[in-house]
């Protein structure tokens, strides 16, 4: 946590604790009254007496430093616990109820922002006198508006998400939808604005009593006691800088805290995120032999990210050949590094803090040795790549026409009229109707699997030499994924590219892919035709992966065959076999050395395990390191028998 803190945070933590401190415990330190007179020479500098010196009347600086921070610190911390009591209820109504409560809460928060905040805390102040407590009070409402909108963003944000729902429909009430799925997201982001509004209100105060609006004298604030030294700036400075600078050190401290801790709850930076960088190193290049003739080679790629908790290798050392009209399957769990796989090969892997090593031939030339606007070049006319939720990846505010038109202007230079008919041609090509009619329209108004079909057009535009697919039918039903399966196969055959496809569903690998790639921990473990490799498994990983498939063949009530444990920690991997804590058949060897990929009996068939299962080396001592095959056989609930009609169910896929 220290590290992911930093130590700004606790420097300032620090501070404001010392300063807090000093507040609290100002009547038990050694330190003269703030009131009294003539404790030292006036407007004496610093001295062992008087470490920050005098001023006009003698009193010493220090301790009317220290008494003041009772005041600033009060107003800072009352003013935001004030308005965050008022403010925070009305925002969680506006943004949970809608409709006419948040029209008529939002309609009053906007009159009370359109007051200039100044002039009113001004007119309070004078009219009902500075004291601490008007000051804390007008403070305090000033800020009511803005928790309210803050609040009241956050609960919309929040009372969208899926849990929310989930627990409206088991039927709670929503006080408890507010008090256990809202209030608690929603204080997150509120308590690390908290601080930063504790900053606004000190520097309010100081304002008002600059402006002598505030508390009055012989009572410090470090306003107040700047103001006072104003007039005795050319002789004794030390009696404006020395509240100036703690008071801009308070200020700061609690800016880095509420950023800190706004940054703390944003889960895109939980503790992995790069280490900032320029610009992405390169690791040390492997000798490999670059192919002749193939479309799209990758040689021993690899993207390492430096982060905070340790390198973490993403992609590490993947190699494999594409060839025209064929169709690669990368398949893996989720975090196994499909997807940075293939933004590794695009070039779209982030540049901070990545370390990146081994080459993507593309007809013989190297992708990694080209500049940005090169690339720029290939991608979208060569290379073209479809994701997972086709609403993330069109714009909502653009027509669909713009859209399928602009790589068709941008990279083939066509005219307008021309884009939109070639527009029209290819939305027709993918199966949408009306085409001319769905140029009009915008996302939202298609189905999801029209809409992967505008983003299938979009990437085929400009008749790409390799398709990516990343698990293009993830966000669709299954009769559309069906479709979309079909028409990306439909493309490949007519327009003889190669496509990439990533999937983690393995019904649909096996129906669809001529090579399949499994990957795990970012590696490949296993390699090869997809009929070999269903047919011969040889790696434990990839048979765990084929057995977790439901089969109709399956019992009814039958429990679905899990992979036991999760995906490793990419950041700190296990030893030897990263597999081998989920391993049935571990042994010692597995948690000592990591195994090559060994060639199997097939030609092209490839495998990263010690004891390849279905081949005899597998059979397992029964002191096996975490389990043993009959261990495995134990999981299962209805004995050896249904084991081997598991093994056969999943065959048959692959043949
Ligand atoms: S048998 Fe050993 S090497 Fe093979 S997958 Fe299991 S743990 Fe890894």
């Amino acid at each position: 946590m220290r590290r992911r803190l930093g130590w700004g945070f606790w420097l300032a933590l620090g501070w404001i604790a010392l300063v807090l401190a000093g507040a609290a415990a100002a009547d038990l330190l050694p330190l003269p009254r703030y009131d009294e007179t003539l404790a030292g020479p006036p407007q004496s500098g610093p001295g062992p007496d008087h470490p920050f010196g005098t001023d006009g009347l003698g009193r010493d600086v220090l301790s009317r430093v220290v008494y003041g921070a009772r005041v600033s610190l009060g107003v800072g911390v009352g003013a935001v616990v004030l308005g965050l009591l008022i403010g925070a209820p009305l925002g969680v109504l506006a943004g949970y109820r809608r409709r006419a409560t948040d029209a008529v809460i939002m309609g009053f928060n906007d009159v009370a922002l359109a007051f200039p905040a100044l002039v009113f805390a001004l007119a309070v102040v004078a009219f009902a006198g500075a004291s601490l407590v008007n000051v804390l009070i007008v403070l305090g409402v000033l800020g009511v508006p803005a928790w309210v909108r803050l609040v009241r963003g956050a609960t919309m944000v929040f009372s969208e998400r899926e849990f929310v729902a989930a627990a409206r429909v088991l039927g709670a009430r929503d006080r408890t939808v507010l008090w256990r799925e809202i209030v608690p997201n929603v204080s997150l982001p509120v308590a690390s604005y908290a601080f930063i509004g504790m900053a606004v209100a000190i520097v309010a105060e100081g304002s008002l009593a600059f402006l002598g609006l505030s508390v009055q004298a012989p009572t410090p604030t470090w306003g107040g006691l700047i103001n006072e030294g104003r007039p005795l700036m050319e002789n004794a400075p030390h009696v404006v800088l020395v509240p100036s600078v703690v008071m801009f050190l308070t200020v700061l401290a609690f800016n880095l805290l509420g950023d800190r801790l706004r940054a703390l709850t944003d889960v895109r930076q939980s503790g992995l995120e790069p280490v900032r960088r320029r610009r992405a190193d390169r690791l040390p290049a492997q000798p490999h032999h670059v192919e002749e003739g193939v479309l799209l080679q990758v040689a021993d790629l690899r993207t390492h990210f430096t982060t905070v908790r340790g390198t973490v290798r993403a992609v590490d050392g993947v190699s494999f050949t594409l060839e025209r009209g064929r169709t690669l399957a990368i398949v893996g769990e989720s975090g196994s590094g499909k997807s940075m796989l293939i933004r590794s090969i695009l070039g779209l892997a982030p540049d901070a803090g990545t370390l990146r090593g081994g080459s993507v031939y593309l007809d013989g030339q190297d992708l990694t040795e080209l500049d940005g606007e090169q690339l720029r070049r290939i991608l979208g006319t060569r290379l073209a790549a479809v994701f997972q939720d086709p609403m993330t990846a069109l714009n909502p505010v653009r027509t669909i026409g713009a859209q399928v038109m602009e790589p068709l202007t941008v990279h083939l230079g066509m005219k307008r009229g021309a884009a939109r008919a070639r527009a029209a041609e290819l939305l027709a090509s993918v199966g949408i109707p009306e085409p001319a009619r769905a140029l009009r329209r915008y996302p939202h108004q298609l189905s999801g699997g029209m809409r992967q079909r505008v983003t299938i057009a979009m990437a085929l535009s400009c008749g790409p030499d390799v398709l990516f697919a990343d698990e293009p039918t993830t966000a669709l039903d299954v009769t559309v994924q069906d479709q979309v399966l079909r028409l990306i196969r439909r493309q490949r055959e007519e327009r003889h590219m190669a496509v990439v496809l990533v999937s983690h569903d393995l019904s649909v690998v096996a129906e669809w892919a001529d090579e399949v790639i499994v990957m795990y921990a970012g590696k490949v473990v296993e390699r090869g035709p997809a009929a070999t490799l269903f047919e011969r498994t040889r790696m434990p990983y990839t048979e765990a992966l084929l057995r977790a498939v439901p089969k109709l063949t399956d019992p009814a009530h039958h429990p679905l065959r899990l992979l036991p444990g999760r995906p490793p920690d990419l950041a700190a991997p296990p030893s030897g076999c990263a597999f081998h804590p989920r391993c049935p058949y571990a042994r010692e060897r597995c948690t000592q050395e990591e195994p090559p990929l060994f060639q199997a009996e097939v030609p092209d068939h490839l495998y990263a395990c010690w004891y390849p299962v279905g081949t005899g080396a597998g059979v397992v001592e029964t002191s096996g390191i975490s389990g043993t095959a009959e261990a495995l056989k134990a999981a299962e609930t209805t004995g050896a028998d249904e084991t081997t009609d598991a093994i056969e169910g999943a065959d048959s896929r692959g043949r």
